[in-house]
């Protein structure tokens, strides 16, 4: 557990990031009726309320004898939660009551498995901890049946295992941080070409786990378009699949493993596909009268197989406040007031000189004719600027009594108008004075995902009664207007409750037979994925 830790109550590390600019206190006041001045922090660490670690002491020398093992307050109010708006305000109140009695680092495959051996044996619940970005309650500490429970930082398991040049093939252990596995693909020339917003902090098998998408997927592929193999070591022994480019023997074990969010097992290693480092990359904006005429030129774009890499078309109102929050420089919100009112795609190319070219070449000419406003580099560069800023200025939104939470789904082009009013409607229902955002991305040929996200002043009487009110009607809406509960943030305890509405019955009973046989006693990850 000597690798760096994200901070236990926001993002990042502490002091590190960008901050909101000066002149957002003013937009926050006429926009959300906040003061715009810090009005609450995190407590420390010494206030943070924490039951005394229950592990059975047999147990704990038994594991201490495999794997790094902490029950200091630090360890276990680190590997507490996830990453939510709700996750942030428990922690940030110092609600850890229920933190995990340890926190158990293994350093092998090998070990992983004998650490879930023994905990199946003592009947103690076991959390896959990777990076700690989850924002769907996927670390959540729930305990079900058990009285103890440990989280299986995943963290020393990191590096790259081996490097088949030939095939293009990398095998990373699972608890490799994204940044650290690109950088040591970069040495052999290629990447992962999986940037999801958490790239900081997120690991390769957390993404694994959760059916990761990236802000690339649309070139690159989501993760599970990506993993040729893995291994999963679970209760019931080791889990794996021949890396193979193909295969017709049966249905496919990895994309069950894929997406298991910890309930079945740990995934200890996966091979994964990688991409050569673009020679180029080229990132740019379009403006569209409105959201819709967006969605058509894409749909059009992915349809005719000339997508770019990055597609991310933002609606009225986030077109506005990416303008009105952007950095010192008038020169954007110059820009933003001419384009009040439309939409701006941001499109990114990544590859050869000469694919980069004749790519962007065929999509510029299709937007164009789709009725899109060539912007310029200036847009793209300044999303390419400030990708991983969200969670960082996300703690400084909380600081100033901001409740800001994100969600999303995605659905047919056919249906995309009807989900985006339908969500919108549940969230503007159940908030005051909220601004609603909302933008596409991850397009397919069949259709898109949408991502929304909600500021309103915070409740300071219920803050987290306030955003669940408005998360639930957001869910019902979804599943009511036929959209996925979500396109890649992933079920963990959050979304369980909805799960059923999309597998259906039968669906929703194979996969628990799935998790009964290989987890027979229940000790994965209780109350995640399969709770509902
Ligand atoms: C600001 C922000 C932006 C985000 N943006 C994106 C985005 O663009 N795209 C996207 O897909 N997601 C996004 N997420 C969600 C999150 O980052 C992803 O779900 C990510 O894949 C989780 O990786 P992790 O390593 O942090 O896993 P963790 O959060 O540690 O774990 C996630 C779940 O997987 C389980 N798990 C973790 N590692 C393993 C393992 N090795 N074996 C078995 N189970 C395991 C955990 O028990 C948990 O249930 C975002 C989250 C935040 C906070």
């Amino acid at each position: 557990m000597s690798r760096r830790d994200c901070v236990w109550w926001g993002w990042g590390e502490p002091g590190a990031g960008p901050s909101l600019p000066d002149h957002a206190a003013g937009f926050l006041r006429a926009q959300l009726g906040v003061s715009g001045e810090v009005v609450s922090r995190a407590v420390a660490l010494e206030e943070v309320r924490l039951r005394e670690p229950s592990l059975p002491g047999a147990l704990r020398e038994q594991l201490a004898a495999l794997a790094e093992v902490r029950d200091d307050a630090e360890a276990r109010v680190v590997h507490c939660r996830g990453k939510s708006y709700l996750d942030l305000l428990r922690q940030r109140a110092g609600d850890c009551e229920d933190a995990p009695d340890a926190v158990v680092a293994p350093g092998t495959p090998e070990a992983v498995q004998a650490v879930l051996n023994a905990c199946n044996e003592a009947g103690v619940a076991v959390v896959p901890f990777g990076g700690g970005t989850s924002v769907v309650g996927g670390l959540e500490p729930l305990r079900g049946t058990w009285s103890a429970l440990v989280s299986l930082d995943l963290g020393r398991l990191d590096g790259v295992e081996a490097f088949d040049e030939r095939s293009q093939l990398a095998w990373l252990r699972a608890g490799t941080r994204l940044p650290e596995a690109d950088h040591a693909l970069a040495a052999h020339g290629v990447m992962l070409g999986h940037t999801p917003q958490s790239y900081e902090w997120a690991t390769v098998g957390g993404c694994v786990a959760t059916r990761s998408a990236g802000q690339s997927s649309t070139g690159h592929g989501r993760i599970e378009e990506n993993v040729v193999a893995l291994r999963c070591a679970t209760p019931a022994g080791p889990l794996e699949n021949l890396a193979v480019p193909g295969t017709a023997a049966g249905p496919a074990l990895k994309q069950l493993v894929i997406g298991s969010e910890g309930v079945l097992g740990a995934i200890t290693s996966v091979g994964l596909r990688v991409h050569p480092l673009p020679e180029a990359r080229r990132y740019e904006g379009f403006a569209f009268r409105d959201f819709e005429a967006g969605c058509e030129a894409l749909r059009g774009l992915a349809q005719a197989d000339s997508a770019p890499d990055i597609a991310r078309l933002s609606d009225e109102a986030e077109t506005r406040l990416s303008f009105a929050l952007a950095g010192p420089g008038a020169k954007a919100r110059a820009m933003g007031a001419v384009l009040r009112g439309r939409c701006v795609l941001v499109c990114g190319w990544e590859g050869t000189e000469t694919a980069v070219a004749v790519r962007r070449k065929l999509a510029v000419r299709a937007l164009r004719a789709a009725g899109g406003w060539p912007l310029g580099q200036a847009p793209g560069e300044a999303w390419a600027a400030t990708r991983y800023a969200g969670p960082h200025l996300r703690d400084d939104l909380l600081d100033r009594g901001v409740m800001v939470e994100t969600l999303e789904t995605a659905t047919t082009w056919s249906n995309l108008a009807d989900l985006r009013a339908a969500v919108t409607r549940a969230l503007e229902g159940c908030l005051a004075a909220p601004m609603v955002l909302c933008h596409a991305s991850h397009v397919y040929p069949t259709g898109a995902s949408l991502y929304f996200t909600a500021f309103a002043a915070q409740d300071y009487g219920d803050p987290a009664g306030q955003w669940t009110r408005a998360k639930t009607a957001a869910m019902d809406a979804i599943v009511a207007t036929g959209g996925t509960i979500t396109h890649h943030h992933a079920v963990g305890a959050d979304h369980a409750p909805w799960l059923r509405a999309e597998t259906g019955p039968l669906g929703h009973d194979v996969l628990r037979v799935l998790k009964d046989r290989c987890d027979p006693a229940g000790i994965m990850n209780p109350g995640k994925l399969l709770a509902g």
